[in-house]
């Protein structure tokens, strides 16, 4: 009997424990909510993925004389602040070109052997893209840069050396980075006009965002990504990237970071069709 009854007062008191849980959880659902609600900015970003690992080549980092890392600087700041990246959280990025038309995006290089071919094969087609570029990769190619933009294509600052971490460090720390990638990229390009910002993998926080807008840098996010830089077939990336699009689309694929004969390859058949569809617009 005892040991009935005793087990019935730990099953009201795990009961009513439950209770109190649940109405624990309640309060936090509404709350976070509510608080979700009152961020001052919309949450549109879709986040995909992890995006590129976080050395955009395989070759050696070259050494950089003439251009300090930012990170050097960074030592001597204090630990970061900043919370972990929202996966997806409260941030607004620019995802759709604004028309009808889609536009195409080329993240990770300049690269040697893939940069000039997508070049050459934009020129062919007579379309304008948007070279989101790694600094150290424009320390080593800096005539590739000056190409980019003597063909009448936009820039954007991809960081420094491609830190998918970088949105977590103190603002200091991010603004040292894009400052030094966009110094790069004025010495090979001097005066040239860097209007855009892409972070690393799409891991947008909200002080990568706004030390974009205050270094004049509008954050351009995509809504269409085939992974390309995983390396699927051409097929699979010109599928993906029909399939995904829609009027307005940006478009995100790679002509750095590794092999890109896939890209390349599935190329001429998405700008034909994107072409063909909506029309493809030059970011602006
Ligand atoms: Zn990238």
């Amino acid at each position: 009997m005892s040991l009935c009854s005793r087990t019935s007062g730990v099953r009201d008191v795990t009961h009513r424990a439950a209770i109190v849980s649940a109405l624990v959880v309640l309060a936090l659902l509404v709350g976070g909510r509510w608080a979700l609600g009152r961020e001052p900015v919309e949450t549109i970003l879709v986040e995909t993925g992890p995006g590129m690992p976080a050395t955009p080549s395989t070759s050696a980092p070259p050494d950089k004389p003439r251009t300090p890392s930012p990170s050097a600087s960074a030592r001597t700041t204090p630990p970061p602040k900043a919370p972990k990246p929202p996966k997806g959280g409260p941030i607004v990025t620019r995802e759709l070109t604004g028309s009808r038309k889609v536009a195409l995006t080329f993240d990770d290089g300049p690269h040697p052997t893939w940069t000039p071919k997508v070049l050459d094969l934009l020129r062919s087609k007579g379309v304008k893209a948007t070279f989101c570029l790694v600094g150290t990769e424009v320390h080593q190619y800096p005539a590739l840069v000056a190409r980019i933009v003597r063909e009448g294509h936009t820039l954007c600052n991809h960081t420094w050396h491609h830190e998918l971490d970088l949105g977590t460090k103190p603002e200091a720390e991010i603004r040292a980075n894009l400052e030094a990638t966009n110094r790069e990229i004025r010495r090979a390009v001097p005066g040239a006009k860097i209007k855009f910002f892409r972070h690393p993998g799409g891991m947008w926080t909200a002080a990568a965002i706004k030390v974009s807008r205050e270094l004049g840098m509008t954050p351009l996010g995509w809504d269409v990504d085939p992974l390309d830089w995983k390396k699927p077939s051409p097929e699979a990336i010109r599928t993906r990237v029909i399939n995904q699009a829609r009027p307005g689309s940006i478009v995100l694929l790679h002509d750095g970071g590794g092999d890109r004969a896939a890209t390349l390859s599935a190329c001429p058949a998405i700008v034909g069709e994107l072409k063909r569809k909506y029309g493809i617009v030059l970011l602006r």
